[in-house]
């Protein structure tokens, strides 16, 4: 479990910030009420994610725990009363990940979304790119401070080969100044294969003048950073364009998934199935659309507590649904208790085999609700005749899920164009 040091003698003061680290974040949280005390817990064991700390206690008056918790390499989160310039400089060159004040209780919330970045910027990746390898190692220190995964290139043609290895890189620092592809370059260099809403570029020159802030954004950076700058600045920017990355992944994920079952919605299914489609098409690769409909269900919500049974099982059942199938595929509930899937790179025989399997699968998995264990069957239609339109596949798909149904339910039926050639219109 992720662990927090608190090192602070007010014992109200550390109560409440104890208590929404563990209530918010579910970590674990350790108090010190005084440096001898710290020292003893760290000596014991240092596994801290960090370290909250008092700059005043009665045995260190000076801030003495912030070297004592740095020794141990566990990163310092200052809480202080007051702070003056010099000290505020002091603290930032020890390398402190931040300080907060004491002012007002409501400095815990930066406190607690502090702690809460912290422990997922060990997975965020931040490309460094600078000619200068001091400046790269200065800069690199301060990102590894806050723990972030740190990438380093020495060149714009560095920089896009360590971006390839590491396409989920989320934010790129790039210098202007640079011997051969200059900022600029790179920054529309990087421009064409990751958008603005996935990784974020901060162009950062000494350069005098205010002409080069306009231009590395309209290359398409998101911010610009002026050295030499102070840490402070550099850390909220930084953690500003993350936020905006994060933000735009919760609205994106918000508006193409199902809130229930978190399977896509219908709109994506639409939208993204009939690219994925036109892709196949010309590539001339198999692919299968799929309808899936629980047999019966209103049944089950009738018969159980109600809807909320009806729901555990829509979300046990997008699941299993899920897991079976690649990322490249696409599952989607498009309505009540209907499901599609658009699966690339399979024939139809494969597809029967696939889904026979899956039908057998629903059949045997009951879903635990409560005391009750919910038993479920449901009907499959295939559609695997590649045609330009979703729409097309789809309903040929939904004519067999109907055959299915009127067939007795839980079973799979294929659509076969050669008994449509001997049918009339
Ligand atoms: P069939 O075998 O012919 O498909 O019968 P059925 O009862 O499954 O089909 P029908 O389409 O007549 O009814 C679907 C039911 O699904 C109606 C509705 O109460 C239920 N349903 C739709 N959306 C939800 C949902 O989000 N949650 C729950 N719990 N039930 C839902
Ligand atoms: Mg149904
Ligand atoms: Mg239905």
């Amino acid at each position: 479990m992720t662990k927090v040091l608190i090192v602070e003698d007010s014992r109200s003061f550390a109560a409440h910030v104890s208590k929404h680290v563990r209530q918010d974040l579910g970590f674990e949280v350790v108090v010190a009420a005084n440096l001898a005390a710290a020292k003893g817990v760290l000596e014991q064991d240092a596994d801290f994610l960090a370290a909250l700390l008092d700059l005043n206690l009665p045995d260190a008056p000076n801030g003495e725990c912030v070297d004592l918790v740095l020794a141990h390499k566990v990163p310092a989160i200052v809480f202080t009363g007051v702070l003056s310039d010099s000290l505020r400089e002091s603290f930032w060159n020890r390398h402190i990940v931040d300080y907060v004040l004491k002012d007002s209780m409501e400095n815990v919330d930066y406190v607690v979304a502090l702690l809460a970045r912290l422990q997922k910027n060990p997975q965020t990746k931040i490309l460094v790119v600078d000619d200068s390898r001091s400046y790269r190692h200065a800069v690199g220190r301060l990102l590894s401070t806050h723990l972030y995964h740190v990438l380093e290139a020495g060149s714009g043609e560095e920089a896009l080969r360590v971006l390839g290895e590491h396409p989920d890189t989320s934010l790129v620092l790039v210098d202007y100044n640079m011997p051969g592809m200059d900022g600029f370059a790179l920054t529309r260099e990087i421009r064409r294969n990751h958008g603005k809403d996935t990784l974020a570029i901060v162009g950062v020159s000494g350069e005098a003048g205010t002409r080069l802030s306009p231009r590395f954004i309209k290359s398409g950076a998101n911010d610009y950073l002026h050295k030499p700058f102070l840490a402070e600045e550099f850390y909220t920017r930084i953690t500003q364009n993350l936020e905006m990355l994060e933000h735009i992944a919760q609205v994106r994920d918000m508006a193409e998934r199902d809130y229930l079952t978190r399977v896509y919605n219908r709109r994506y299914f639409f939208s993204a199935g009939a690219q994925l489609l036109a892709l196949l098409a010309r590539r001339g690769q198999p692919v299968t659309v799929a309808m899936i409909d629980i047999d019966h269900f209103k049944k089950v919500n009738d018969t159980l507590v109600g809807h909320e049974a009806g729901d555990a099982v829509l979300r046990a059942m997008a699941q299993l649904l899920a897991s079976r199938f690649r990322v490249s595929d696409i599952v989607a509930r498009i309505g009540g208790e209907e499901f599609c899937v658009l699966a690339s790179d399979i024939s139809a025989d494969q597809a029967l085999l696939l889904f026979e399997d899956l039908r057998k699968l629903f059949e045997t998995t009951p879903v635990r609700f409560g005391e009750d264990t919910v038993r479920y069957t449901v009907s499959i239609g295939l559609c695997c005749e590649i045609s330009q339109s979703l729409d097309d596949m789809l309903r040929q798909a939904d004519r067999m899920l109907y055959r299915s149904k009127s067939l007795g339910r839980n079973r799979v039926a294929l659509y076969n164009p050669a008994e449509d050639a001997g049918e009339p219109e």
